[in-house]
């Protein structure tokens, strides 16, 4: 965030619960004292999750001063919502048994941790410009894409380019796996940006 120079944070979109995607949370800090509270947006069941995990950031009495707050939303319902004059489109994906929130914004979608995802929302990731999907490793795992899956699924959603995230180190170097991949088909890393 601070090599980026972003400034302001419109809004946080929370996946599922598990600590790679939420152990951050402390970090709006900086952006809470110059914004006030962020607004963020997850399943109930994730925000329960974070009340407790973050406990302070949510405390109404005696709130120790210099704790940040947060405006929370629920998108329990799948339904679209708006904020920085985007529509925001929720996508549900299954995470071997965990329930996972994807989103599209316009021709752009994130979606990670996914394994398994029902034909009703494959369609709204029709006319795509940028995936963002999981791919694991190589070898097969119980509830991530591994890459094969992954490629697969681009294949069958077929955005103008797709980015790799959430890769483990066993599935090799950078450059090593860029070369095997497509050309529309891109490896993530630290510090991308994506205009959209
Ligand atoms: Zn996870
Ligand atoms: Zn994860």
């Amino acid at each position: 965030m601070l090599v980026s120079g972003c400034k302001k944070i419109d809004a946080l979109l929370f996946t599922h619960e598990h600590s790679d995607h939420t152990a951050g949370l402390d970090d709006i800090r900086p952006f809470y004292f110059k914004q006030g509270d962020i607004p963020v947006y997850a399943h109930s069941r994730v925000l329960e999750n974070l009340k407790k995990r973050f406990d302070y950031i949510f405390e109404t009495h005696n709130k120790y001063p210099g704790t940040p707050t947060i405006a929370t939303h629920n998108v329990e319902n799948n339904n679209p919502f708006s904020f920085a004059n985007k529509t925001v489109h929720p996508i549900n994906v299954m995470h071997g048994d965990l329930q996972v929130f994807g989103y599209r914004i316009d021709d752009f979608a994130y979606l990670t941790d996914v394994k398994t995802i029902e034909e009703n929302e494959i369609l709204k990731l029709s006319g795509l410009k940028v995936l963002v999907i999981n791919a694991l490793r190589e070898e097969s795992h119980k509830t991530h894409f591994n890459l094969e899956e992954a490629l697969d699924f681009i294949k069958l959603v077929a955005p103008d380019r797709a980015y790799l995230t959430h890769i483990s180190h066993i599935l090799g170097f950078h450059d090593e796996v860029q070369k095997k991949l497509p050309p529309n088909i891109f490896l993530a890393y630290d510090n991308l940006e994506i205009t959209i």
